[in-house]
This record gives C-alpha cells, sequence and structure tokens, in this order.
C-alpha cells in the first residue's frame, strides 16, 4: 500500500510513518509463514524509545519463518487522514494493512493506552471483541507489565502472555505453524496455547461476583485449563538474545540513545512498587557482557550516548567496574553516559565527571516520600542523609540542577508527611547555598514532582485506598503554598487521571466496557494532557453503571478475591499481606542482597535467591 505525499506533506511528522530507518528488517511477506503486527500503543517516539519492543522486534525477525513488523498509534492528524481515505491502520516496514497479518501483538505499559487499543484495532479494521473475531481475522495478543491484570482487556484480547515475551513466544509461534498446516479451527489454537506456562487466555475462564460487587470466583470453564497461570521468567539472563542492532530513527525519539538494561527485577521491594515484585527475582547481565554487547550496538549504530536502564541501577553489583570500562572503551569515540544519581560517593562522582564530559545532565532522586516515618512505611530504603549527601557532593562537582520525586496519597499520610517534601526541598537549596560561590555551578534549578499513590495489583498496598480527587487536590495545593523558596519548582500529576489509573489498573472483567464506550465518546491518547477528557470518562462510567470509586476508593479485605487472583507471579499473597502488616508498624523488609525475606519468587529456580 502506498500512503500519498499528499498525505504526508499534511501530518505533523512524516517520519512517524514512512520507515525504512538504518537497521529496519525487510523481508518478502511471500518468504515467510507469520506476519506479526508488533503494535505499541502510542505514538513512534514513545514506542521506539521502548527497550522491550527493540528487543522482541529483532527476537522474531531472527526466525526465518516470521517476519515481524512495526505499528503505531497514529497522531490525531493522520488517524483523521487514515479515516478520510480509508486507510486501514498498517505496517511501517511493508505498509500493509495489518488485517492481513496472522498476530496483532501489543505491548501494555499503561493503562491509560488502553482506548489507543481499541482505536487501533478500529482503525485496522479488526473487530474489537474477540468473540466478533471470526476465522478470518488476525490473533490479538498482549503482554507488558499491565498483563498482570489482564481482565480490563479479557473481551478483547485473544491471548495474554505473562512475564518475559523472550521466553515464551517462539513456542507459540511453532505451535501456531503446525496449527495454521493442520487448517484447524481458531478455537482449537487457542485450546493448544492456553496450556503453555505463562499464557493465559481469558475466554477459558469466567468469573462470577458477589451481590455487593466483588468477586465470588474466577475458575477456568474447563478442568483441562491450569487453575492459576504462572508468568514465564528468563534464568540465564546472560545467555539471553540480545540484538546487535537495533532501529535508528529519523527523527527525535523520547530516549534516543543505546539503552543498556544491566539486570531484570529490583532488590529493593518498595511497598507501592508493581515492577519491584512482578519482576522477581533480580537476575543480573555480567560486564562482560554488556560491555560486548555496548560496542556492538555503538558499532552498528553510531548512537553517541548510553544510558544504563535498571529498576534501581545503583544496585548493579559492578556498576563501578562496568562505567569504568564504558568510559574507557567509548570515551574515545565520544560516547557520554548518563549515570544514575543515587547514592553517589566521590568514587561515583569521579564516574560522573568523566562520563559527562561531553553533557552534565540533572541529578535525579526519587525519595518518594517526605518523612523518614512515611518512607519507612513504603520501604524506600533511603534516608534525608543519602540524599543530602549527594547533592553536597554533587553542587561541589559544578552540579546545578536537581529533581525530586514524590508521591502524594501514600497509606498512612499526614499533612506533616506533606511539609516534609517542601523541607527536603528547602534543605537541598541550602546545601547548595552553603558551597562556596567559586566552585558551585551557576544558578540552581530544584524542580519537585509529585505523582498521586495509585495502588497496583500484586503488591503490598493492592488492598489499599486511593486519595479522592479533592483529597489529592486539597494536599497539592498545600504543599504548593509550603514551597517558599523561588529556586524550587512545583510540578504534579492531574488526579483526575490518577483516578483512571487506580480504576483501570485494578479493574474487574466489567470495566472493559466503560473502555469502549469511552473510546466511542472520542476518548483516545489519554495519557496525552491534551486529549484527556474527563467528562467523557465520567458519562461512560455512568452509562456503563459503573462506580469509578469502588475500584480506586475502596479498602480491600484481606480475603477479597482479586481479578487477577488466578495469575500468579512468584510472590506469594501470603508475603505481600505481611508487608502490608509491616507497612502499618513502619517496619522495613531488607533488600534481597542483605537478606531473602522468603517472597516466593525463589520457586523459579534463578536469580539473587540463588547467589552465594
Ligand atoms: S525469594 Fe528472597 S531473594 Fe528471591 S526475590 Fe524473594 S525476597 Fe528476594
Amino acid at each position: 500500500m502506498l500512503i500519498s505525499d499528499n498525505i504526508l506533506k499534511n501530518v505533523e511528522k512524516p517520519a512517524r510513518y514512512t520507515g525504512n530507518e538504518w537497521n529496519m528488517v525487510y523481508k518478502n511477506p511471500e518468504n515467510v509463514d507469520i506476519r506479526f503486527a508488533f503494535c505499541f500503543p502510542d505514538i513512534y517516539e514513545v514506542g521506539m524509545s521502548h527497550l522491550g519492543m527493540k528487543i522482541l522486534y529483532h527476537l522474531l525477525n531472527e526466525r526465518e519463518d516470521t517476519f515481524c513488523e512495526r505499528v503505531f498509534t497514529p497522531w490525531v492528524d493522520m488517524e483523521s487522514k487514515m479515516r478520510e481515505n480509508d486507510i486501514p491502520l498498517f505496517s511501517l516496514e511493508t505498509k500493509d494493512p495489518i488485517y492481513l497479518f496472522d498476530f496483532i501483538g501489543f505491548t501494555l505499559q499503561y493503562e491509560m493506552s488502553y482506548t489507543n487499543i481499541i482505536n487501533m484495532l478500529d482503525l485496522a479494521k479488526v473487530p474489537l471483541k474477540a468473540e466478533e473475531r471470526l476465522e478470518k481475522y488476525p490473533f490479538v495478543c498482549a503482554g507488558g507489565p499491565c498483563a498482570y491484570n489482564p481482565e480490563p482487556l479479557a473481551d478483547i484480547i485473544d491471548f495474554f502472555v505473562l512475564g518475559e515475551g523472550e521466553e515464551v513466544i517462539n513456542e507459540i509461534l511453532d505451535l501456531y505453524k503446525t496449527w495454521k498446516k493442520a487448517g484447524a479451527s481458531k478455537e482449537e489454537f487457542l485450546e493448544t496455547i492456553a496450556l503453555i506456562e505463562g499464557v493465559y487466555v481469558p475466554r477459558f475462564y469466567e468469573a462470577e461476583y458477589n451481590t455487593e460487587g466483588t468477586i465470588k470466583k474466577i475458575e477456568p470453564v474447563n478442568s483441562k485449563f491450569p487453575r492459576k497461570i504462572k508468568k514465564r521468567i528468563i534464568k540465564d539472563y546472560d545467555g539471553v538474545y540480545f540484538p546487535e542492532k537495533i532501529i535508528v530513527p529519523y527523527i527525535n525519539i523520547v530516549h534516543d540513545r543505546i539503552m543498556l538494561e544491566l539486570f531484570r527485577g529490583c532488590i529493593r521491594g518498595c511497598r507501592f512498587c508493581q515492577a519491584g515484585f512482578i519482576y522477581r527475582p533480580v537476575r543480573e547481565r555480567t560486564c562482560d557482557k554488556l560491555l560486548d554487547i555496548a560496542k556492538k550496538l555503538e558499532d552498528s549504530t553510531g548512537y553517541e550516548e548510553i544510558s544504563l536502564t535498571s529498576l534501581s541501577t545503583s544496585d548493579y553489583t559492578q556498576l563501578g567496574k562496568l562505567t569504568e570500562g564504558l568510559v574507557r572503551e567509548m570515551g574515545e569515540r565520544k560516547v557520554s553516559l548518563s549515570l544514575p544519581s543515587l547514592r553517589i560517593d566521590s568514587f561515583s562522582l569521579d564516574l560522573m565527571k568523566k562520563a559527562q564530559e561531553v553533557r552534565k545532565s540533572g541529578l535525579t532522586f526519587a525519595p518518594e516520600a517526605g518523612t523518614q516515618r512515611l518512607r519507612d512505611v513504603i520501604n524506600k530504603g533511603v534516608t534525608e542523609e543519602d540524599l543530602l549527601n549527594s547533592v553536597k557532593l554533587a553542587f561541589n562537582g559544578g552540579w546545578n540542577n536537581v529533581k525530586l520525586y514524590f508521591m502524594i496519597g501514600l497509606p498512612t499520610e499526614t499533612y506533616n508527611d506533606i511539609e516534609g517534601i517542601a523541607e527536603l526541598g528547602e534543605k537541598v537549596v541550602n546545601a547548595y547555598m552553603n558551597v562556596p560561590k567559586e566552585k558551585r555551578g551557576k544558578g540552581l534549578n530544584v524542580t519537585i514532582s509529585t505523582s498521586s499513590f495509585v495502588p497496583k495489583p500484586f503488591t503490598p498496598f493492592q488492598w489499599e485506598v486511593q486519595d479522592t480527587i479533592e483529597t489529592l487536590r486539597e494536599k497539592q495545593k498545600y504543599l504548593k503554598n509550603m514551597i517558599k523558596s523561588r529556586y524550587i519548582k512545583y510540578n504534579w500529576h492531574d488526579p483526575e487521571l490518577s483516578l483512571l489509573e487506580a480504576v483501570f489498573s485494578r479493574g474487574d472483567r466489567r470495566t472493559g466496557q466503560v473502555l469502549i464506550r469511552a473510546w466511542q465518546k472520542g476518548c483516545k491518547f489519554d495519557g496525552w494532557g491534551e486529549c484527556f477528557k474527563y467528562d467523557k470518562w465520567m458519562d461512560a462510567f455512568e452509562e456503563c453503571g459503573i462506580d469509578p470509586s469502588f475500584y480506586a476508593n475502596r479498602k480491600r479485605d484481606y480475603d477479597e478475591i482479586f481479578p487477577w487472583e488466578h495469575i500468579d507471579i512468584g510472590v506469594t499473597k501470603k508475603f505481600l499481606i505481611s508487608e502490608n502488616e509491616k507497612a502499618y508498624r513502619a517496619e522495613t523488609t531488607p533488600n534481597c542482597r542483605l537478606k531473602c525475606s522468603g517472597c516466593g519468587a525463589a520457586s523459579f529456580g534463578g536469580g539473587v535467591c540463588f547467589e552465594p
């Protein structure tokens, strides 16, 4: 299919739709058995910055029998041109309509991209509901962190992949080839893959509800399907596939650099953080492997910047060796590094100085709460002393840009904790003022950003309430008034958006109809301020007879059955309950390297749980 110049000339950033970038994979579709449309439910610049997409795109294309192509959500200008000209959603590689493909796969990174998924299916001329997609349509699948509570999308997606896609996808594709040759029904294929560990086919599971609206049970419709679907993980993280080439876009994207993933998982266990639990246990790559990957990627892309990406990069056990190695090997080629700021000591400051000769980036810290009491409640193993020591050193080294991230509405929070946020900001300003003028950088910028607490599945706070919109707004106003220093800028997150995040992160199957209704009313790109239509969302809830506060602002009992009760991430409910109880006693839990707390993730038989 050809996208005419006339259309491309009349949309913002046409390179979002043209493809043909450096290192793009192209195959003749006639020479492959499987065509896979890898869909990212946001614009090109966001999707192309996502490491998981880069890995899976190249992993799938390593297979001779498969051609994986990329699809992003067209921005509103392009969407209207496509609808006007009857152009179905197409892939960047061949520009073929994706309804011709064997699989349409979405990555679920954020609940507020769900309406984009619906919009993309509609643009692709593919029926929205799984039950309406007859034999001729592709299979629609999804994976990624939001798939751990798949229920809001259960009526739309044919199957979910739980856990690390690199581990499962080849098994699914091998079975698909056999199925395709046999000419059997779609239902038969889904029945077969439903038996693969890590694959969830929602149509084979049913939920029953109590009269007050909570879930009575979720069970398979037939005893041959597993009662619990266990996530899959990569045990040998060093040996797992990693691409040696990645696509280099023609336009600026959000993270336009090489991203080196040092490890999966996180040893910390902050009690609000879903990633810290769903990706357990921590599995590291060796320093040598990372240096090798960095070198190959630098050669194949020409990128001049590398960022170390992981959940808590400063916990990488060989960080010093790795950074020194990267500075040594890449330094001559003027590759700059962005490094984590947390727990800066004179050693890491020295490395940062070396690494950032090209560009001195700002320092970011996420203390998350303003007082030590609340940091203990959330198990954030950072003290005020750590933070102030780090900024003092950095200010002495000439840094003058600091970003501080906090959360508002955390369980047990009081106004005293909010005052603590402002006080911490002031202390950072004082730390700068105490550095002699000739040593410190010119002009200080401190940014305090607050997001609102969103209770997430599979965290010790999954039972908690989210503050109402009014309370969140009141707290934001209170903090704004508390901040006096002219050096501090305050940013906050929209509480209306946080409410919707809370609804869909803990939503059940019934909330899926609200997604469709909201999309019918014009909701899409909800994470984009200029597109977010809160009133339309509220109308959609009302028309579907669903009360958002039932999902967002209701405290759950420990014995309530969650919509994700049939998903098994390895970490046990017993452990999450004990962490919740400890939070109320402001008791901390040591990180996995200090002491194993027996969370249950050792059942996967790998990672930090087995380190000597
Ligand atoms: S089993 Fe122990 S070491 Fe392993 S992830 Fe859980 S708490 Fe950490």
